[in-house]
Parts: C-alpha cells; structure tokens; sequence
C-alpha cells in the first residue's frame, strides 16, 4: 500500500482511516451544534460528550488505594505490600480479588439506575471507561469477561442485563474474549433487596451453574467476573463458586459500585 505523503496535492489519496478520521471530526464538531454537550446526570451544558459537571463529578466518592486485596474496600492508611482487611482474613471471599469504581452513593448510585432502566448508550460509555480504569490489575490477569447473569423473569421484563452491557463494553475496550453464556442461573432467587447478610448468601447460594457444555471453556481459564453493584458480595460469590467447580483457575470480580458501608445491610 502505498504511504500517505501528508500532503494534500499529493498524488497518493489519504488511507480510508484518515477519510473517516475527517468524517468523525466533522460529524463531532455537526453534533456538538446540534446537541451540545450536557452533564449525564444534571443536563448542565458542558465541554465535551459523554461525561459528568465539575458539580457532579465530586459527588462521585471514588474509590481509591490503599485497598484490600481481596475485598477492594479503601483501607485507612497503606503498611507496604499485599494488605489484607481483616472482613477478608476473617472470612476469605470465594474470589480472588474484587475491584469497583466507586462507592454505591450519590452520582455513581444515579448513574448505576440510568444503565440500569433505561440503558442510555451515552452513561453505558462513560461507565465502561471507568470500570476497565478501576480494573486494570484485573484485566492484566484475565482471559475472559463474564457478566453475572440476570434472572430470566427479570431479563424479561427489563429486557436486557445491565451486568452483560458492561461485561460487553469492558472487552471491547481491552480486548478481553467476551463470554456471556458461561454461567446460568439454575434456579429463581428472590431480590436480594431488603434482605439481610444471611438471607442474601442463602437466596443466592448455588443459585448459579456453568453448563456442562461450556465446561471446556471454563477449566484451566482466568475469569473476569462483572456485575454492576456489589452489596456483600453473596452473588459474585455464588457466581465465583460454580466457575471454580467448573475448574476456573482464577476468578477476579469488577463492579462499578461496591457497597463500602456495610452498616446498611441488616445483619
Ligand atoms: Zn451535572
């Protein structure tokens, strides 16, 4: 193929990525005029597509090292090397490490329910950028994204798993294999809303399977297993433990939003 000189009177015609590269600008620069950039929560006009206010921005509680390794809640101060919460070394989660964005609180908790019930593209974006920027030790460690799969009854009504859309949009933007039928849920839970630490980890417990067929694509495989929230961790839990069975050589879990105050779980 022949090299585009970078001049424009040049003989050679540009390469089509160069046309399209033009092409996107313009249609930008034509959108942009059309729908000016708004906040994805507020609407308050800003400067570009696809993202938050200054405003709304803070309200979103990041989270950030230091972390448990296990768990991925914010520690208070960093000793060096591995740290391990002492809710982790006290009872090991059934997952090899969980990573999430944020806490599950003001902007992040408004923007979780925008992908959530009314799947808007615009948020899906910016979220999928978010969650592979508070995964990346994981997506270095992983082969496969799996979501958390969502109940039938349930799929059906909101007509799409919020957990797939970001599973999805995590693999395209790092190349992960994107594996949405690996696990099933094999029997209907109950929401796990209102229900307290106990309850959850029994609504969800063996609740999920990979299907023998699929087997082969599990075995021997580092999972990267993506949900939207964590609350205590009884799904992801209960996903890890069928995808360890099925022979997973590791499990590492991506949310983004994790539940930091546990104070609000019923016991
Ligand atoms: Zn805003």
């Amino acid at each position: 193929m022949a090299e585009w000189s970078g001049n424009e009177s040049a003989e050679v015609p540009p390469p089509p990525d160069n046309d399209a590269g033009r092409f996107r600008k313009a249609f930008r620069a034509l959108s942009d005029i059309v729908m000016p950039p708004v906040c994805l929560i507020c609407r308050a006009p800003i400067a570009g597509h696809d993202t938050l206010c200054a405003r709304c921005w803070r309200d979103i509680d990041f989270i950030r090292p230091p972390l448990c390794d296990r768990l991925g809640l914010p520690l208070p101060y960093a000793t060096g090397g591995t740290m391990i919460s002492a809710a982790a070394a006290a009872d090991p989660p059934p997952y090899d490490r969980a990573r999430a964005v944020a806490s599950y609180a003001g902007s992040m908790r408004t923007l979780v329910h925008a992908l959530k019930f009314h799947d808007r593209h615009d948020v899906r974006r910016l979220l999928g950028k978010w969650l592979v920027e508070a995964g990346r030790e994981l997506v270095a460690d992983a082969e496969i994204a799996v979501p958390v799969p969502l109940a039938r009854r349930r799929l059906w009504t909101r007509r799409f798993n919020q957990a797939a859309l970001l599973a999805g949009e995590g693999a395209r933007l790092t190349g992960l294999r994107y594996e949405p039928l690996l696990l099933e849920r094999v029997r209907a839970t109950e929401s796990q809303v209102g229900l307290t630490r106990g309850q959850r980890h029994r609504n969800v417990s063996g609740a999920f399977a990979v299907p023998s067929r699929r087997e082969g694509s599990v075995a021997g495989r580092k999972i990267l297993l993506v949900d939207d929230v964590i609350t205590t961790g009884s799904t992801v839990g209960a996903c890890a433990r069928a995808l360890r069975h099925a022979g997973a050589a590791r499990v590492d879990v991506l949310a983004l939003a994790l539940v930091t105050d546990h104070a609000l779980i019923p016991s």
